[in-house]
């Protein structure tokens, strides 16, 4: 049997025309622009659930969630709602406001941090924290491990994953040598390598920053007790240990990446940086961590840290909406949700032949289209990235949006119900057999 029927998308590539001539590549965020995997991106016009829809009248099942954010799928109604009441009070007033207090307290409650302070991004959120973590310790260096990606900030972008691993650049260009200069970058779920650099720049190392469970390379766990090394590593040195959760905080787990080993293991990270499900869909990350450490921060102490739409009330608002709906009965259901359809996946692929690797934390999970398990960037690279183009296009003409490179984790939601999820079933066999002659 063909494998699918290619729908219309006429309008997504009008629009795609439109969008390059006044946006480099048509996109704001590189990965969007399906450059690794070929086509049309398609322009979405509204989302309900667990499904897009695009501006040709196509519906897909969602298994981006806006990369991550929309941990109760799209629009829903609660959380619609109390964005509704907020932007009737105004949206932005440049003053403390209630959410804001009540957002942190959430945060605070969920995960080891003790003090909190908003930000616009992700990318703000690790960028702040190692400012802290350098004024905190007087120290410059930052040592990364290489497939990790904290956002766009010059001295973390050496050797990142997500897009910049989707475009097989090693850095990029903009970077000053003096910037990348502070930047150690070692191989992940390597002791020996994070040994050797501490040993031989111990004293000049101001943190060691990691994903808590890396998913900008695909899904790549700790081996166990990794991230208590670090920690005990980074103590032994009097460097700061900063776990990154912009992806997996209230998302992994209810307690986010943490809840999957620091929770069990008892080692608490000095600094955190949160994005992506505290916001609920709305421009809001954080930084926190130790109250003596936070304390470091403008106005209280001499780090300088600012932000005109910082905690801003419909953000702050749409996150605790968000956090606040996210019980245990959410997470049971994602990690359910996640289960029946990686355990598909793998089994459309055993039948048709093609070697794969399946890797998960907590209701994150992603497809390596490679027969080695991954402990790494390097093993993560070895992916037969022409097989995934072939297996997501056959998906997406399948009505199966997944994301546009093999280097990204997948995402459910709440909202995937029986009805997307056999969408998600039925569409799997045709795109393993595409990958499978591609
Ligand atoms: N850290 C991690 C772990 C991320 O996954 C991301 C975004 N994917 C960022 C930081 C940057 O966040 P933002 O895109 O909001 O700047």
């Amino acid at each position: 049997t063909p494998a699918t029927t290619h729908p219309t998308t006429a309008a997504s590539e009008a629009l795609f025309e439109r969008a390059r001539a006044v946006t480099p590549g048509g996109v704001n965020s590189p990965v969007r622009a399906f450059t690794a995997v070929g086509g049309t991106p398609r322009f979405i016009t509204s989302a309900s659930g667990a499904w897009l829809s695009d501006a040709d009248g196509n519906d897909y099942v969602d298994l981006i969630c806006s990369w991550g954010p929309m941990l109760l799928g799209h629009a829903h109604p609660e959380v619609q709602a109390a964005v509704a009441d907020a932007v009737a009070r105004g949206t932005s007033y440049g003053t403390p406001t209630r959410p804001e207090v009540e957002l942190a307290e959430e945060i605070v409650s969920r995960t080891p941090v003790e003090r909190v302070r908003f930000v616009s991004s992700g990318t703000e959120a690790t960028m702040s924290a190692i400012r802290l973590a350098r004024g905190a310790t007087g120290r410059d260096l930052v040592v990364k491990f290489a497939g990790c990606y904290h956002g766009h900030v010059d001295p973390l972008l050496a050797e990142a994953g997500s897009g910049v691993a989707t475009l097989a650049v090693p850095g990029t260009s903009g970077v000053p040598a003096s910037s990348a200069a502070e930047t150690l970058v070692l191989p992940y779920n390597d002791r020996a390598a994070v040994q050797a650099a501490f040993d031989a720049h111990g004293p000049r190392i101001a943190c060691l920053i990691t994903e808590a469970t890396p998913g900008n390379m695909g899904i790549v766990p700790p081996e166990p007790g990794f991230n208590a090394f670090l920690a005990e590593t980074c103590r032994n040195h009097g460097a700061l240990f900063i776990s990154d959760e912009v992806m997996t905080g209230f998302r992994a787990t209810a307690q986010g990446g943490w809840g999957l080993d620091g929770a069990v293991e008892g080692w608490v990270p000095d600094l955190m940086t949160f994005g992506k499900v505290m916001g609920g869909g709305f421009p809001a990350a954080a930084f926190g961590g130790r109250s003596d450490l936070m304390a470091h921060l403008a106005p209280e102490g001499r780090v300088y840290q600012a932000g005109t739409l910082s905690g801003n009330p419909v953000a702050t608002t749409a996150g605790l909406a968000t956090l606040r709906l996210a019980t245990d009965e959410v997470y049971a259901h994602l990690d359910a949700t996640a289960r029946t359809i990686r355990e598909a996946a793998s089994e459309a692929l055993t039948a048709a032949s093609v070697p794969h690797t399946v890797q998960t934390a907590g209701s994150m999970f992603s497809v390596f289209f490679s027969g080695e398990p991954v402990r790494d960037f390097a093993g993560a690279s070895q992916q037969d990235t022409t097989a995934y183009a072939a297996f997501f296009h056959a998906m997406l003409d399948q009505g199966v949006y997944l994301p546009p490179s093999a280097y990204e984790s997948w995402f459910v939601s709440a909202a995937h119900d029986e009805r997307a999820v056999t969408t998600v079933l039925d569409a799997l066999p045709a795109a393993a057999r595409a990958a499978a002659t591609a």
